[in-house]
């Protein structure tokens, strides 16, 4: 039992409970309200928060948490991800490198808030078990991309290798598994489509950047004969409810 909160309830009158008591059983919350719901309840574990912020958990819909360890790298350098981030990656990219990553940025998130978020990187299944062990919610996608990268020789051995991935946590209570194709640019339309069709087959949600780049823009326009690239995923029949585009 969590009491003397100020709690924001999030309800749908975005009501507010100063010295509010929230109680939890098991995984659940069993109960919200003011100070005398406190005396409704005995409870194994009592904190007094003394007036702190009681609210639900913080969401990031967009991240590569194994990334934490190139933060700051070349931030202010144009092109900054062919530039340096492509290359740093094709040199340090390992099983070992997401997983010390995921487990940094996992701690870091949790310190400020966040219990849930969206992941696209390479093996995500290194991911996955950070997730799993540290106890936070999170929608993890598997990228696929044309380029070789460190778990994939091609766009085909990165959906293979979502497939093994989506399979493995399809049940998981608090991870969802995603294919995470890396861009409109630099994967086919062939690719973007097969994925576009596996996502609404497996009911399994799609991330990927969308509309992110000037260099996005001028690939997709010149393949496209002048479309926009959301214009793009749209006529290609790419678009769907499983999609979240992130910029
Ligand atoms: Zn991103």
């Amino acid at each position: 039992m969590i009491t003397n909160g100020t709690v924001l309830t999030m309800n749908p009158a975005r009501e507010v409970i100063e010295n509010g008591t929230v109680v939890v059983k098991d995984n659940k919350i069993l109960a919200v309200g003011n100070a005398d719901l406190a005396k409704k309840y005995t409870a194994e574990k009592q904190l007094d928060v003394d007036g702190d912020i009681v609210m639900p958990g913080l969401i990031n819909t967009h991240t590569h948490v194994s990334m934490t360890v190139f933060r700051s790298l070349a931030d202010d350098v144009p092109d900054r991800l062919h530039r340096y981030i492509f290359p740093l990656e094709s040199a340090l990219v390992s099983r070992d490198m997401v997983r010390i990553g995921a487990n940094l940025g996992n701690v870091e998130m949790l310190k400020g808030g966040v219990t849930t978020y969206a992941d696209m990187y390479y093996f995500e299944d290194e991911v996955a078990k950070t997730v799993d062990k540290i106890g936070m919610r999170a929608v993890l996608g598997e990228t696929v991309i044309k380029y070789p990268v460190a778990d994939a020789k091609n766009a085909d051995e990165g959906i293979a290798y979502a497939l093994n991935f989506i399979e493995e946590y399809k049940d998981h209570p608090r991870i969802t598994p995603a294919f995470a194709p890396h861009g409109p640019y630099t994967n086919t339309t062939e690719t973007l489509q097969k994925i576009s069709e596996l996502s609404l087959k497996l009911n399994v949600p799609v991330l990927m950047h969308l509309a992110e780049s000037h260099r996005e823009q001028e690939v997709i326009a010149e393949r496209s004969g002048g479309k926009s690239p959301v214009q793009y995923m749209h006529d290609i029949g790419a678009l769907n409810r499983n999609l979240v585009g992130a910029t």
